[in-house]
Protein backbone atom coordinates (compact mmCIF):
# COMPACT_ATOMS: atom_id res chain seq x y z
CA UNK A 1 0.00 0.00 0.00
CA UNK A 2 1.20 3.37 -1.02
CA UNK A 3 1.68 5.23 2.31
CA UNK A 4 2.49 8.89 0.95
CA UNK A 5 1.28 11.96 1.29
CA UNK A 6 1.86 15.52 0.75
CA UNK A 7 1.57 18.50 2.56
CA UNK A 8 0.91 21.83 1.09
CA UNK A 9 2.21 23.81 4.34
CA UNK A 10 2.51 27.89 4.43
CA UNK A 11 5.58 28.85 5.84
CA UNK A 12 4.28 32.45 7.28
CA UNK A 13 6.18 35.62 6.08
CA UNK A 14 9.69 34.92 7.13
CA UNK A 15 9.43 34.95 10.95
CA UNK A 16 9.73 31.31 11.74
CA UNK A 17 7.85 32.14 14.37
CA UNK A 18 4.75 32.22 12.76
CA UNK A 19 4.63 28.66 11.20
CA UNK A 20 1.97 26.90 12.88
CA UNK A 21 1.76 24.25 14.85
CA UNK A 22 0.39 21.92 12.51
CA UNK A 23 3.52 22.72 9.77
CA UNK A 24 5.31 22.37 12.19
CA UNK A 25 3.97 18.62 12.77
CA UNK A 26 4.43 17.85 9.16
CA UNK A 27 8.09 19.11 9.27
CA UNK A 28 8.88 16.89 11.76
CA UNK A 29 8.01 13.88 10.46
CA UNK A 30 9.11 15.02 6.80
CA UNK A 31 10.95 12.81 4.50
CA UNK A 32 10.92 15.51 2.29
CA UNK A 33 11.02 18.95 1.87
CA UNK A 34 10.39 20.89 -0.95
CA UNK A 35 10.96 24.80 0.10
CA UNK A 36 10.34 28.08 -1.95
CA UNK A 37 12.99 31.06 -1.56
CA UNK A 38 10.23 33.16 0.29
CA UNK A 39 10.32 30.38 2.99
CA UNK A 40 12.53 31.11 6.06
CA UNK A 41 15.47 28.33 5.43
CA UNK A 42 15.44 28.35 9.30
CA UNK A 43 12.55 26.36 9.59
CA UNK A 44 14.50 23.26 7.99
CA UNK A 45 16.27 22.90 11.16
CA UNK A 46 12.53 21.29 12.07
CA UNK A 47 12.83 18.39 9.70
CA UNK A 48 14.65 15.38 10.28
CA UNK A 49 18.48 15.00 10.31
CA UNK A 50 18.02 12.89 7.57
CA UNK A 51 15.20 14.59 5.51
CA UNK A 52 16.08 15.10 1.98
CA UNK A 53 15.62 18.94 1.36
CA UNK A 54 15.23 20.22 -2.14
CA UNK A 55 15.49 24.15 -3.02
CA UNK A 56 12.74 24.89 -5.61
CA UNK A 57 13.92 28.54 -5.97
CA UNK A 58 15.91 30.43 -8.11
CA UNK A 59 19.86 30.20 -7.33
CA UNK A 60 21.95 32.61 -8.58
CA UNK A 61 23.41 31.82 -11.89
CA UNK A 62 21.03 28.63 -11.77
CA UNK A 63 17.86 28.22 -13.54
CA UNK A 64 14.69 28.04 -10.99
CA UNK A 65 12.70 24.75 -11.31
CA UNK A 66 9.30 25.57 -13.87
CA UNK A 67 6.37 24.98 -11.98
CA UNK A 68 5.97 21.67 -14.13
CA UNK A 69 9.14 20.21 -12.39
CA UNK A 70 7.85 21.33 -9.44
CA UNK A 71 4.41 19.14 -9.66
CA UNK A 72 5.99 16.47 -11.06
CA UNK A 73 8.73 16.43 -8.29
CA UNK A 74 5.68 16.17 -5.50
CA UNK A 75 3.78 13.84 -7.63
CA UNK A 76 7.03 11.55 -7.95
CA UNK A 77 8.10 11.87 -4.29
CA UNK A 78 4.26 11.37 -3.07
CA UNK A 79 3.98 8.26 -5.32
CA UNK A 80 7.25 7.03 -3.87
CA UNK A 81 5.42 6.40 -0.67
CA UNK A 82 7.42 9.77 1.27
CA UNK A 83 6.06 11.96 3.72
CA UNK A 84 6.12 15.36 1.19
CA UNK A 85 6.20 18.64 2.86
CA UNK A 86 5.90 21.47 0.53
CA UNK A 87 7.10 24.71 2.14
CA UNK A 88 5.93 27.66 0.68
CA UNK A 89 6.11 31.48 1.96
CA UNK A 90 3.01 32.85 3.38
CA UNK A 91 -0.49 31.25 2.36
CA UNK A 92 -0.20 28.50 -0.21
CA UNK A 93 -3.25 29.50 -1.89
CA UNK A 94 -2.36 33.20 -1.88
CA UNK A 95 -1.00 34.05 -5.23
CA UNK A 96 1.49 30.81 -4.50
CA UNK A 97 0.55 28.45 -6.79
CA UNK A 98 -0.75 26.39 -4.42
CA UNK A 99 -3.96 25.08 -6.33
CA UNK A 100 -1.73 24.02 -9.14
CA UNK A 101 0.18 21.90 -6.78
CA UNK A 102 -3.09 20.38 -4.97
CA UNK A 103 -4.69 19.54 -8.73
CA UNK A 104 -1.48 17.57 -9.72
CA UNK A 105 -1.63 15.69 -6.74
CA UNK A 106 -5.69 15.36 -6.57
CA UNK A 107 -5.20 13.95 -10.89
CA UNK A 108 -2.39 11.69 -9.49
CA UNK A 109 -4.60 10.45 -7.15
CA UNK A 110 -2.53 11.28 -4.16
CA UNK A 111 -3.03 12.33 -0.75
CA UNK A 112 -2.83 15.40 0.21
CA UNK A 113 -3.54 18.09 2.40
CA UNK A 114 -3.41 21.74 2.76
CA UNK A 115 -1.65 23.56 6.21
CA UNK A 116 -2.60 27.49 6.03
CA UNK A 117 0.06 30.05 6.24
CA UNK A 118 -0.08 33.82 7.28
CA UNK A 119 0.31 35.18 4.69
CA UNK A 120 2.11 38.43 3.63
CA UNK A 121 -0.93 40.26 2.30
CA UNK A 122 -1.47 40.63 6.33
CA UNK A 123 1.02 39.69 8.30
CA UNK A 124 3.07 42.69 6.33
CA UNK A 125 0.84 45.53 7.12
CA UNK A 126 0.70 44.47 10.24
CA UNK A 127 4.10 44.09 10.92
CA UNK A 128 4.59 47.75 10.11
CA UNK A 129 2.52 49.00 12.45
CA UNK A 130 -0.72 48.62 10.09
CA UNK A 131 -4.31 47.67 10.57
CA UNK A 132 -5.45 46.81 8.04
CA UNK A 133 -9.15 47.40 9.02
CA UNK A 134 -10.14 50.02 11.75
CA UNK A 135 -13.25 51.10 12.76
CA UNK A 136 -14.47 54.55 10.93
CA UNK A 137 -11.54 54.31 8.45
CA UNK A 138 -12.67 51.65 5.85
CA UNK A 139 -14.93 48.28 5.46
CA UNK A 140 -13.33 46.20 3.26
CA UNK A 141 -9.63 45.05 2.74
CA UNK A 142 -8.74 43.84 -1.30
CA UNK A 143 -5.74 41.57 -1.87
CA UNK A 144 -4.50 41.84 -5.32
CA UNK A 145 -1.17 40.71 -7.92
CA UNK A 146 0.20 43.63 -9.66
CA UNK A 147 2.10 41.43 -12.21
CA UNK A 148 -0.50 42.60 -14.89
CA UNK A 149 1.30 45.25 -17.15
CA UNK A 150 -0.07 48.82 -16.57
CA UNK A 151 -0.02 49.67 -20.20
CA UNK A 152 -2.05 47.09 -21.27
CA UNK A 153 -5.32 47.39 -22.08
CA UNK A 154 -6.44 44.94 -19.67
CA UNK A 155 -3.98 46.07 -17.08
CA UNK A 156 -5.21 49.62 -17.47
CA UNK A 157 -8.80 48.35 -17.20
CA UNK A 158 -8.09 46.41 -13.61
CA UNK A 159 -6.11 49.12 -11.56
CA UNK A 160 -8.76 51.67 -13.15
CA UNK A 161 -11.09 49.40 -11.09
CA UNK A 162 -9.08 49.01 -7.97
CA UNK A 163 -8.37 52.91 -7.77
CA UNK A 164 -12.56 53.45 -7.77
CA UNK A 165 -13.05 50.72 -5.23
CA UNK A 166 -11.70 52.38 -2.29
CA UNK A 167 -11.19 50.26 1.42
CA UNK A 168 -7.46 49.30 1.90
CA UNK A 169 -5.72 47.26 -0.87
CA UNK A 170 -3.04 45.15 -0.62
CA UNK A 171 -0.83 44.89 -3.69
CA UNK A 172 1.70 41.51 -3.71
CA UNK A 173 4.21 41.20 -6.33
CA UNK A 174 4.70 43.82 -9.01
CA UNK A 175 6.86 46.43 -6.87
CA UNK A 176 8.91 47.44 -10.67
CA UNK A 177 5.73 48.47 -12.12
CA UNK A 178 4.04 51.03 -9.50
CA UNK A 179 4.40 53.59 -11.15
CA UNK A 180 2.01 52.67 -13.71
CA UNK A 181 -0.49 51.21 -11.31
CA UNK A 182 -1.00 53.86 -8.97
CA UNK A 183 -1.11 56.43 -12.36
CA UNK A 184 -3.76 53.84 -13.25
CA UNK A 185 -5.41 53.85 -9.83
CA UNK A 186 -5.89 57.75 -9.74
CA UNK A 187 -6.81 57.46 -13.39
CA UNK A 188 -9.76 55.27 -12.03
CA UNK A 189 -11.06 58.04 -9.13
CA UNK A 190 -7.99 57.39 -6.38
CA UNK A 191 -7.26 60.77 -4.88
CA UNK A 192 -3.61 61.95 -5.42
CA UNK A 193 -3.12 62.05 -1.53
CA UNK A 194 -4.30 58.53 -1.23
CA UNK A 195 -1.48 57.07 1.99
CA UNK A 196 0.59 54.29 0.71
CA UNK A 197 3.13 52.25 2.90
CA UNK A 198 5.45 49.61 0.99
CA UNK A 199 7.06 46.99 3.11
CA UNK A 200 9.85 44.66 2.13
CA UNK A 201 10.80 41.65 3.98
CA UNK A 202 8.11 42.02 6.45
CA UNK A 203 8.61 40.47 9.72
CA UNK A 204 12.76 39.72 9.19
CA UNK A 205 15.15 41.65 10.60
CA UNK A 206 15.89 43.71 8.22
CA UNK A 207 12.58 44.66 6.94
CA UNK A 208 11.91 48.05 5.82
CA UNK A 209 9.09 50.07 5.70
CA UNK A 210 8.62 53.42 2.81
CA UNK A 211 5.47 55.94 3.18
CA UNK A 212 4.04 58.18 1.16
CA UNK A 213 0.89 59.63 -1.40
CA UNK A 214 -0.52 57.30 -4.19
CA UNK A 215 0.83 59.99 -6.61
CA UNK A 216 4.45 60.22 -5.18
CA UNK A 217 5.34 57.12 -3.62
CA UNK A 218 6.65 55.11 -7.37
CA UNK A 219 9.80 57.84 -7.02
CA UNK A 220 10.19 57.43 -2.84
CA UNK A 221 10.48 53.50 -3.88
CA UNK A 222 13.13 53.95 -6.32
CA UNK A 223 15.01 56.86 -4.35
CA UNK A 224 15.50 54.33 -1.43
CA UNK A 225 16.37 51.52 -4.10
CA UNK A 226 13.62 49.33 -2.60
CA UNK A 227 13.69 45.65 -4.35
CA UNK A 228 11.02 42.66 -3.89
CA UNK A 229 9.78 41.14 -1.59
CA UNK A 230 7.33 43.57 -0.82
CA UNK A 231 3.76 44.31 -0.73
CA UNK A 232 2.08 47.92 -0.82
CA UNK A 233 -0.55 48.69 1.77
CA UNK A 234 -3.04 51.50 -0.44
CA UNK A 235 -5.37 53.23 2.09
CA UNK A 236 -5.92 55.14 4.81
CA UNK A 237 -4.90 52.86 7.39
CA UNK A 238 -1.45 53.49 6.12
CA UNK A 239 -1.27 56.90 6.98
CA UNK A 240 1.89 57.77 9.36
CA UNK A 241 -0.83 59.19 11.93
CA UNK A 242 -2.45 55.72 12.28
CA UNK A 243 0.94 53.70 13.05
CA UNK A 244 0.82 51.65 15.75
CA UNK A 245 3.88 51.30 18.40
CA UNK A 246 4.97 48.06 19.03
CA UNK A 247 8.55 47.64 18.46
CA UNK A 248 10.42 45.06 20.34
CA UNK A 249 14.28 45.84 21.69
CA UNK A 250 15.97 43.97 19.35
CA UNK A 251 13.96 44.16 16.43
CA UNK A 252 15.79 45.13 12.70
CA UNK A 253 18.28 43.35 14.32
CA UNK A 254 19.87 40.22 12.44
CA UNK A 255 21.80 37.96 14.79
CA UNK A 256 23.27 34.84 14.30
CA UNK A 257 23.89 32.18 16.26
CA UNK A 258 27.06 29.46 16.01
CA UNK A 259 26.43 27.10 18.67
CA UNK A 260 25.75 23.28 17.43
CA UNK A 261 21.96 22.80 16.32
CA UNK A 262 21.15 20.53 19.66
CA UNK A 263 22.42 23.63 21.38
CA UNK A 264 21.17 26.67 19.72
CA UNK A 265 17.83 26.99 20.52
CA UNK A 266 17.91 28.05 23.85
CA UNK A 267 19.88 31.33 22.84
CA UNK A 268 18.01 31.49 19.29
CA UNK A 269 14.76 31.68 20.90
CA UNK A 270 15.87 34.14 23.43
CA UNK A 271 17.11 36.31 21.08
CA UNK A 272 13.79 36.04 18.83
CA UNK A 273 11.75 36.85 21.53
CA UNK A 274 13.24 39.76 22.04
CA UNK A 275 12.62 40.49 18.36
CA UNK A 276 15.73 39.49 16.45
CA UNK A 277 15.77 37.64 13.26
CA UNK A 278 18.37 34.84 14.24
CA UNK A 279 19.70 32.44 11.88
CA UNK A 280 21.78 29.63 12.93
CA UNK A 281 24.96 28.49 11.44
CA UNK A 282 25.96 25.70 13.49
CA UNK A 283 29.80 25.83 12.72
CA UNK A 284 30.72 22.52 15.47
CA UNK A 285 28.84 19.19 16.40
CA UNK A 286 29.26 16.61 18.98
CA UNK A 287 30.73 13.32 17.54
CA UNK A 288 30.93 9.90 19.62
CA UNK A 289 34.75 9.59 21.20
CA UNK A 290 37.28 7.63 19.32
CA UNK A 291 36.89 5.04 21.82
CA UNK A 292 33.45 4.58 22.61
CA UNK A 293 33.13 1.10 23.69
CA UNK A 294 35.88 2.31 26.53
CA UNK A 295 33.79 4.72 27.24
CA UNK A 296 30.58 2.51 27.69
CA UNK A 297 32.46 0.69 30.24
CA UNK A 298 33.26 3.40 32.45
CA UNK A 299 29.27 4.34 31.77
CA UNK A 300 27.95 0.80 33.15
CA UNK A 301 30.71 1.02 35.79
CA UNK A 302 29.95 4.61 37.27
CA UNK A 303 28.55 3.02 40.54
CA UNK A 304 31.33 2.36 41.37
CA UNK A 305 33.06 5.81 41.99
CA UNK A 306 32.16 8.22 44.99
CA UNK A 307 32.05 10.92 42.67
CA UNK A 308 31.42 12.01 38.94
CA UNK A 309 32.46 15.01 37.79
CA UNK A 310 31.10 16.52 34.61
CA UNK A 311 32.65 19.07 32.48
CA UNK A 312 30.41 20.36 30.09
CA UNK A 313 26.67 19.80 29.43
CA UNK A 314 27.30 17.98 26.08
CA UNK A 315 29.26 15.20 28.48
CA UNK A 316 25.63 14.89 30.59
CA UNK A 317 24.16 14.18 27.52
CA UNK A 318 26.55 11.95 25.90
CA UNK A 319 27.08 10.05 29.57
CA UNK A 320 23.17 9.57 30.11
CA UNK A 321 22.85 8.58 26.71
CA UNK A 322 24.93 5.48 27.19
CA UNK A 323 23.57 4.72 30.57
CA UNK A 324 20.00 4.82 29.40
CA UNK A 325 20.55 2.28 27.53
CA UNK A 326 22.78 0.37 29.67
CA UNK A 327 19.88 0.76 32.16
CA UNK A 328 16.04 0.81 32.82
CA UNK A 329 16.52 1.96 36.56
CA UNK A 330 17.86 5.55 37.26
CA UNK A 331 19.01 4.35 40.67
CA UNK A 332 21.59 1.76 39.01
CA UNK A 333 23.76 4.80 39.18
CA UNK A 334 23.96 4.41 43.25
CA UNK A 335 24.69 6.16 46.34
CA UNK A 336 27.52 8.48 43.61
CA UNK A 337 27.63 11.80 43.95
CA UNK A 338 27.74 14.97 41.10
CA UNK A 339 30.06 17.38 40.82
CA UNK A 340 29.66 20.04 37.72
CA UNK A 341 31.92 22.59 36.16
CA UNK A 342 30.10 25.47 34.81
CA UNK A 343 26.25 26.46 35.66
CA UNK A 344 25.02 24.86 32.33
CA UNK A 345 26.29 21.81 33.10
CA UNK A 346 25.20 21.38 36.39
CA UNK A 347 21.30 22.52 35.34
CA UNK A 348 21.36 19.52 32.44
CA UNK A 349 21.82 17.54 35.70
CA UNK A 350 19.09 19.07 37.32
CA UNK A 351 16.84 18.76 34.20
CA UNK A 352 17.09 15.03 34.71
CA UNK A 353 16.46 15.47 38.12
CA UNK A 354 19.82 14.20 39.49
CA UNK A 355 20.80 16.94 42.67
CA UNK A 356 23.82 18.73 41.93
CA UNK A 357 26.90 18.41 45.43
CA UNK A 358 28.80 20.82 43.87
CA UNK A 359 29.13 23.21 41.39
CA UNK A 360 32.19 25.29 40.09
CA UNK A 361 31.03 28.18 38.49
CA UNK A 362 33.88 29.05 37.50
CA UNK A 363 34.69 28.03 33.57
CA UNK A 364 37.99 26.56 34.13
CA UNK A 365 37.85 23.40 35.24
CA UNK A 366 41.23 23.62 37.67
CA UNK A 367 39.27 25.78 39.90
CA UNK A 368 37.00 22.71 40.52
CA UNK A 369 39.87 20.65 41.95
CA UNK A 370 40.18 23.25 44.83
CA UNK A 371 36.30 23.26 45.80
CA UNK A 372 36.15 19.62 45.82
CA UNK A 373 38.88 19.83 48.50
CA UNK A 374 37.43 22.72 49.96
CA UNK A 375 34.32 20.55 50.64
CA UNK A 376 36.12 17.29 50.99
CA UNK A 377 38.41 14.62 52.00
CA UNK A 378 39.56 13.33 48.08
CA UNK A 379 42.22 11.24 49.69
CA UNK A 380 41.73 7.67 47.59
CA UNK A 381 38.23 8.88 46.72
CA UNK A 382 37.44 7.07 43.15
CA UNK A 383 36.35 9.98 41.18
CA UNK A 384 35.60 9.63 37.40
CA UNK A 385 36.09 12.65 35.30
CA UNK A 386 33.80 13.26 32.34
CA UNK A 387 35.16 15.32 29.54
CA UNK A 388 35.64 15.68 25.78
CA UNK A 389 38.24 14.31 23.69
CA UNK A 390 39.77 18.00 23.04
CA UNK A 391 40.21 19.78 26.33
CA UNK A 392 43.70 18.88 28.73
CA UNK A 393 43.43 16.26 31.49
CA UNK A 394 44.50 19.15 34.25
CA UNK A 395 41.88 18.32 35.94
CA UNK A 396 42.25 14.68 36.62
CA UNK A 397 46.12 15.40 36.87
CA UNK A 398 45.11 17.95 39.88
CA UNK A 399 42.30 15.45 41.54
CA UNK A 400 45.40 12.60 41.59
CA UNK A 401 48.01 14.93 42.83
CA UNK A 402 45.73 15.56 45.63
CA UNK A 403 45.46 11.68 46.56
CA UNK A 404 42.26 10.58 44.63
CA UNK A 405 42.01 7.86 42.55
CA UNK A 406 40.74 9.21 39.47
CA UNK A 407 39.83 7.68 35.88
CA UNK A 408 39.01 9.76 32.87
CA UNK A 409 35.72 8.92 30.29
CA UNK A 410 36.11 10.46 27.07
CA UNK A 411 32.41 11.25 26.36
CA UNK A 412 32.39 12.66 22.72
CA UNK A 413 34.24 15.07 20.88
CA UNK A 414 33.65 18.40 19.07
CA UNK A 415 34.24 18.22 15.13
CA UNK A 416 33.61 21.52 12.68
CA UNK A 417 30.11 20.95 10.91
CA UNK A 418 30.37 20.59 7.86
CA UNK A 419 26.38 20.47 6.23
CA UNK A 420 24.84 23.50 5.87
CA UNK A 421 21.51 22.04 5.71
CA UNK A 422 19.82 25.76 6.04
CA UNK A 423 22.08 27.32 4.08
CA UNK A 424 23.30 29.91 6.88
CA UNK A 425 26.48 30.17 5.11
CA UNK A 426 24.74 31.28 2.06
CA UNK A 427 22.42 33.85 3.23
CA UNK A 428 25.56 35.30 5.73
CA UNK A 429 27.73 35.70 2.28
CA UNK A 430 24.88 37.38 0.27
CA UNK A 431 22.61 39.31 3.07
CA UNK A 432 25.05 39.58 5.68
CA UNK A 433 24.45 40.29 9.32
CA UNK A 434 24.51 43.05 11.91
CA UNK A 435 25.72 40.22 14.83
CA UNK A 436 27.40 37.09 14.97
CA UNK A 437 27.36 35.76 18.18
CA UNK A 438 30.29 32.97 19.83
CA UNK A 439 29.76 30.55 22.95
CA UNK A 440 33.04 29.11 22.53
CA UNK A 441 36.96 29.56 21.04
CA UNK A 442 36.10 26.16 19.15
CA UNK A 443 33.28 28.15 17.05
CA UNK A 444 35.47 30.84 16.66
CA UNK A 445 38.02 28.95 15.37
CA UNK A 446 35.44 27.02 12.72
CA UNK A 447 34.05 30.46 11.69
CA UNK A 448 37.39 31.89 10.81
CA UNK A 449 38.15 28.09 8.81
CA UNK A 450 35.14 28.71 7.03
CA UNK A 451 36.64 31.95 4.75
CA UNK A 452 33.49 33.53 4.39
CA UNK A 453 33.50 37.45 3.19
CA UNK A 454 32.53 39.35 6.46
CA UNK A 455 29.67 41.85 5.76
CA UNK A 456 31.17 45.57 6.68
CA UNK A 457 29.46 46.40 10.24
CA UNK A 458 29.26 43.17 10.96
CA UNK A 459 29.43 43.12 15.33
CA UNK A 460 31.06 40.17 17.17
CA UNK A 461 29.76 39.08 20.89
CA UNK A 462 31.70 36.69 23.02
CA UNK A 463 30.38 34.52 25.74
CA UNK A 464 33.41 34.93 27.85
CA UNK A 465 37.11 36.31 28.30
CA UNK A 466 38.65 32.47 27.32
CA UNK A 467 36.20 32.78 23.62
CA UNK A 468 37.29 36.71 23.19
CA UNK A 469 41.06 35.66 23.41
CA UNK A 470 40.52 33.52 20.48
CA UNK A 471 38.35 35.92 18.54
CA UNK A 472 42.15 38.17 18.88
CA UNK A 473 44.26 35.74 17.47
CA UNK A 474 41.91 36.30 14.01
CA UNK A 475 42.38 39.83 14.92
CA UNK A 476 38.43 40.71 16.33
CA UNK A 477 37.65 42.23 18.75
CA UNK A 478 33.90 41.58 20.01
CA UNK A 479 31.98 45.20 21.08
CA UNK A 480 30.17 42.78 23.59
CA UNK A 481 31.23 40.46 26.36
CA UNK A 482 28.82 38.71 28.37
CA UNK A 483 29.47 39.67 32.45
CA UNK A 484 28.22 36.39 33.65
CA UNK A 485 29.47 33.47 31.22
CA UNK A 486 26.12 31.76 30.30
CA UNK A 487 23.13 32.29 27.94
CA UNK A 488 21.19 34.48 30.24
CA UNK A 489 24.29 36.49 30.73
CA UNK A 490 25.18 36.62 27.18
CA UNK A 491 21.26 37.55 25.73
CA UNK A 492 21.90 40.69 28.84
CA UNK A 493 24.74 41.84 27.35
CA UNK A 494 23.63 42.24 24.11
CA UNK A 495 20.37 43.66 25.10
CA UNK A 496 22.28 46.50 26.99
CA UNK A 497 24.17 47.06 24.02
CA UNK A 498 21.61 47.87 21.98
CA UNK A 499 20.01 49.96 24.21
CA UNK A 500 23.36 52.04 24.22
N1 LIG B 1 1.88 33.03 -0.81
C1 LIG B 1 2.60 34.23 -0.45
C2 LIG B 1 2.71 35.21 -1.61
C3 LIG B 1 3.52 34.68 -2.75
S1 LIG B 1 3.66 35.83 -4.05
C4 LIG B 1 1.90 34.87 0.76
O1 LIG B 1 0.80 34.47 1.13
O2 LIG B 1 2.49 35.76 1.38
C5 LIG B 1 5.16 36.62 -3.65
C6 LIG B 1 4.90 38.02 -3.15
O3 LIG B 1 4.50 37.97 -1.80
C7 LIG B 1 6.10 38.91 -3.16
O4 LIG B 1 6.34 39.48 -4.43
C8 LIG B 1 5.70 39.97 -2.15
O5 LIG B 1 4.80 40.88 -2.70
C9 LIG B 1 4.91 39.14 -1.15
N2 LIG B 1 5.71 38.74 0.02
C10 LIG B 1 5.96 37.50 0.47
N3 LIG B 1 6.67 37.51 1.60
C11 LIG B 1 6.89 38.81 1.89
C12 LIG B 1 7.54 39.50 2.95
N4 LIG B 1 8.14 38.86 3.95
N5 LIG B 1 7.54 40.85 2.93
C13 LIG B 1 6.94 41.53 1.94
N6 LIG B 1 6.31 40.94 0.92
C14 LIG B 1 6.27 39.60 0.88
Amino acid sequence: MNKGKCFLVGAGPGDPGMLTLRGREALERAGVVVYDNLANPELLGFAPAEAELIYAGKKPGDHAMTQGDINRLLVEKTKAGHLVVRLKGGDPFVFGRGAEEAEALAVAGLDFEVVPGVSSALAGPASAGIAVTRRGLNEEVTVFTGHQDPESAEGREFYRRLGARGGTLVMLMGLERLGGIAREMQKGGTSPDLPVAVVRRATMGDQVVVRGVISKIAAIVVKEGLRPPAIVVFGEVAAADHKLPGARPLSGRRIVVTRSRTQASKLAAALRDLGADVYEMPLIKREPPKDLREFAELVQDAHSYEWIVFTSANGVEAFFEIFDKLYNDAREIGGVRFAAVGLATAKSLKQRHYYVDLVAEDFHSDSLAETLRKETDVENVKILVVRPEETSGSLAVNLTKMGAIVDEAIAYRTVPETEDRTRARQRFSEEGADLIVFTSSSTVRNFFALKLPLPPDLKFASIGPVTTKTLAEFKAKPSIEAKTHDINGLVESILLSERS
